[in-house]
C-alpha cells in the first residue's frame, strides 16, 4: 500500500516522500481512507506508530480541497481598514477550521512542526500552537492572522475563548490526540466546555492509548457512528 493508493492529495504525498516516509504505517493505512471519507474516529494507538501523520494527512487532504477560508479578509486586515475609518479597533476572532487538543506543550509543538512539514506547498493552511505558559501578545499575533489549524493545550485554549479571541462556528474537524493522558491530567470540564463550543456537523477523530473505562465513554459521547482502528 502506498500513500497515493490511499488517495491523499499529490501535494501530501510529495511531502510524506520528502519527510522520508516510504509507506503508511498501519495506523494510517486505516485511518487516511476513513479521515478523508469524513468519518469519526476512535483509535488506539500509541506514540510512534504513526498517529499524528494519521489524523494530520486525512484532515490537510480535506482543508486542501476546501473553498478558501472565509472571511476573504483576515482580521488584521479588518482592524487596519477601520484604523484608517478612525474607528475604535475590536478584535476579529480567529475563526479555525481544525483543532488539535494535547495533553502536553511538548506534543502541541510536534503536531504543529509535523503540519509545517506536511504543508510545505500549501500556503494557504498554516497551524499555530496555542499554549500554556506562552506570552499573550505572542498568541494575539499569531490568532489575528486567522490560521486555519489550532493545536492547542485545554487550558490555555479555554482562556481565549472565554475572552472572545476564538470562534468556533466554522470547526470543520476536532482532534483530541492522548486523549487518556488529557483526562489523567483533568481536563475533562475544559474538553466538555470546548468541544460543547463546537458545531455538531464536525468530524471527530480521537487517539488514546486505551479506549476503556471514562476515556471510552466520553469518546462514544463526543463521536457520531465512530469508526473504531486498535493497532
Ligand atoms: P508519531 O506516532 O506521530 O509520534 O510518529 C512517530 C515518528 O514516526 C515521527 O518521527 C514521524 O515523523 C514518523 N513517521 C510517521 N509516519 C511515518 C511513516 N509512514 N514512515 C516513516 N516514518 C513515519
Amino acid at each position: 500500500m502506498s500513500f497515493e493508493a490511499l488517495g491523499l492529495h499529490a501535494s501530501l504525498v510529495k511531502a510524506v516522500a520528502s519527510a522520508g516516509y516510504t509507506k503508511p504505517t498501519p495506523v494510517q493505512e486505516q485511518a487516511i481512507p476513513a479521515g478523508i471519507a469524513g468519518r469519526d474516529l476512535l483509535v488506539s494507538s500509541q506514540t510512534g506508530s504513526g498517529k499524528t501523520a494519521a489524523f494530520m494527512l486525512p484532515a490537510l487532504h480535506k482543508l486542501a480541497n476546501a473553498e478558501p477560508a472565509a472571511p476573504a479578509r483576515t482580521p488584521a486586515q479588518n482592524a487596519q481598514s477601520a484604523r484608517a475609518r478612525g474607528e475604535r479597533v475590536r478584535f476579529t476572532p480567529a475563526q479555525p477550521k481544525m483543532l488539535v487538543l494535547t495533553p502536553t506543550r511538548e506534543l502541541a509543538l510536534q503536531v504543529t512542526s509535523a503540519t509545517e512539514q506536511y504543508t510545505t506547498d500549501m500556503r494557504r493552511i498554516r497551524a499555530v500552537s496555542i499554549l500554556g505558559g506562552m506570552p499573550y501578545p505572542k498568541q494575539m499575533q499569531l490568532l489575528s492572522k486567522n490560521p486555519e489549524i489550532l493545536v492547542a493545550t485545554p487550558g490555555r485554549l479555554i482562556d481565549h475563548m472565554e475572552s472572545g479571541k476564538i470562534d468556533f462556528s466554522q470547526l470543520e474537524i476536532l482532534v483530541l490526540d492522548e486523549a487518556d493522558r488529557m483526562l489523567d491530567m483533568g481536563f475533562i470540564d475544559d474538553i466538555e466546555k470546548i468541544v460543547a463550543a463546537t458545531p455538531a456537523t464536525r468530524q471527530t477523530m480521537l487517539f488514546s492509548a486505551t479506549l476503556d473505562g471514562v476515556v471510552g465513554n466520553m469518546a462514544r459521547r463526543i463521536t457520531k457512528d465512530p469508526q473504531t482502528i486498535q493497532i
